[in-house]
Parts: structure tokens; sequence; C-alpha cells
């Protein structure tokens, strides 16, 4: 069968533009060769292949889990099913941290739940930081920690609950993009949040369970005027806020995606006394 004819039976099933990111992959040749190869034929074990990638993708299977890497800030960042895919409105967290930290000094950063490592590793290859990050999951701290290694990026990664496994520190700035969907989020059981790891995604409570915990257990861990930002739900905006008061945070910000959302929200601390 010649490419031609395999794209077009693909897609059949699924987009155009997904067919030639599969078989590119596939042939490990970027798309723009595949056009100028239409008439190559593949090999009947390539086309059995071909054919499982489409399959899978036709079920549901999300196109960076079955391409193994998705793009995030301009790099390449391997994925694997333990850990969440990258998203671009999780650029808008980076933007925000990176704005904090300036180009200047080493401050110290923590990334909570860092999954594919995607924020910390963007961090410490974007300014001088020195940058640690936490997760739970082994699995995932596997991935981050190949993620770094090919990016060349120094991050310290070290398994955790969230604060609980560090060793006494103080951050200037820690970034979190914790799991904040619902546990009766219908989401959860549609398209490729069905194939993410639940873990990353739903704090199997209000969505608010994590978020409220990263706030509360913050302060604890910064340095005197260092920064906490974290990305939550699209409706969460108030109950974020809410939190940073009462956690005794200053200088409030919330930012908003390019749909005009309040996505990333945070706050610095200020001394003990500024805060009575
Ligand atoms: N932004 C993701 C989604 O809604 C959720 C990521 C997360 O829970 N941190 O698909």
């Amino acid at each position: 069968m010649t490419l031609t004819e395999a794209l077009a039976e693909a897609r059949q099933r699924i987009p155009p533009a997904e067919v030639r990111l599969l078989l590119g992959h596939l042939l490990t040749r970027p798309t723009a060769w595949l056009e100028a190869h239409r008439e190559e034929t593949l090999t009947t074990d390539q086309l059995a292949e071909f054919r499982a990638l489409v399959a899978r993708r036709a079920a549901g299977e999300p196109v960076a889990y079955l391409l193994g890497n998705r793009e995030f800030y301009g790099r390449d960042f391997a994925v694997t099913p333990a850990v969440l895919i990258p998203r671009p409105e999780t650029e808008l967290l980076v933007e925000v941290a990176l704005g904090k930290v300036g180009t200047g000094g080493t401050a110290k950063i923590l990334d909570l739940g860092t999954g594919s490592g995607c924020i910390a590793i963007t961090l410490a290859l974007e300014s001088p930081a020195q940058v640690t990050a936490v997760d739970i999951s082994l699995a995932a701290l596997s991935v981050a920690r190949e993620n770094a290694a090919q990016l060349e990026a120094s991050v310290d990664f070290i398994e955790s609950d969230w604060y609980t496994a560090l060793p006494s520190s103080q951050f200037d700035l820690i970034v979190a993009n914790p799991p904040y969907i619902a546990a009766d989020d219908r989401h959860l059981t549609e398209g490729d949040l069905r194939f993410e790891p639940l873990q990353a995604l739903t704090d199997q409570m209000d969505g608010v369970a994590a978020l409220r915990r990263i706030i509360a257990d913050a302060p604890s861990c910064m340095a005197e005027g260092g920064w906490l930002f974290f990305e939550h739900g699209y409706d969460q905006a108030a109950a974020v806020l809410n939190l940073l008061h009462v956690a005794g945070f200053a200088d409030i910000e919330q930012h908003c995606d390019l749909a005009g959302i309040v996505r990333v929200s945070g706050g610095r601390r200020v001394s003990e006394n500024a805060c009575i």
C-alpha cells in the first residue's frame, strides 16, 4: 500500500492532521516528508502498526500518548500515561512565574506535582533559578527526570506528597498545577481526560481540596516576600481568592487566559507583623 492509500484509509477514521502526525511518527519522518514521498509503499509490518495506531486514536487515546511527546513552551517533552499531557494554558503559569523571578539572582523555586516536569524544567531553562520539583508518583518522576536529562535542565526531583518530604527550605517562588477537577465533573469521563492519570486531574473531592492544602501549607516553606502561584479551574477564582486571603497572602494577583478567564492566582507571603 502506498502512503497516499494509507493516508486516505486512515482519514476515514480520524482527522487528517492526526493521520499525518501518526504516520510521520511511525516512519520517524517530519510530516512534510510524507508529502514528497506519497508514492512510496509501506511494508506489511508498517501498515499493520499504522492501522493499530489509527485504531487506538479512533478509540480515544490522546495523540500525545501515541506519539510519546508534546510540545510545551517551545520544547518537546516526553509523556506517558503516568503524567498529565502539558496544556498550552499552563504556559500562563510559567509566564507569571518568570515575571516574578526575573532574570537576575538565583531564586529558589518549588514546583508541586510536577508530572512531566514541563513547568519546573521550563523555569530552570528560562531563568537562573534553582528549581526543586516534587511529585507523589514515582512513575511521573521518572518521566520528569528523563525530560530534564534530555533537555539538559538542572532540577532537583523529590518524591513527596506536596510539602511533606521536603527538606526544610525557604522558597522564593512556589508554583503548582494541581488536580483541581471535582470528583463528579463529567469531563473526567470524556475525551482525552479518560486516559490521563486520575490523581493528576481530580482531588476526588470538590476540586479545591488540593488547592486548599497547597495554599494553607505554603507559608511555612516560603521566604518572606516569596510568591505562590498556581493554576486552577475556570470557576474557582473566587474560591481561591478567599483561600489566599485566609492564609494571610498579600499582593494577591489573578491572571486571565487568552479567553479572559482567571486561571492563575497567587500572592505574596508577608512577614507576621505585616499580617497583623
Ligand atoms: N486543565 C486540565 C483540564 O481541564 C486539568 C488539569 C489539572 O487538573 N491540573 O483538562
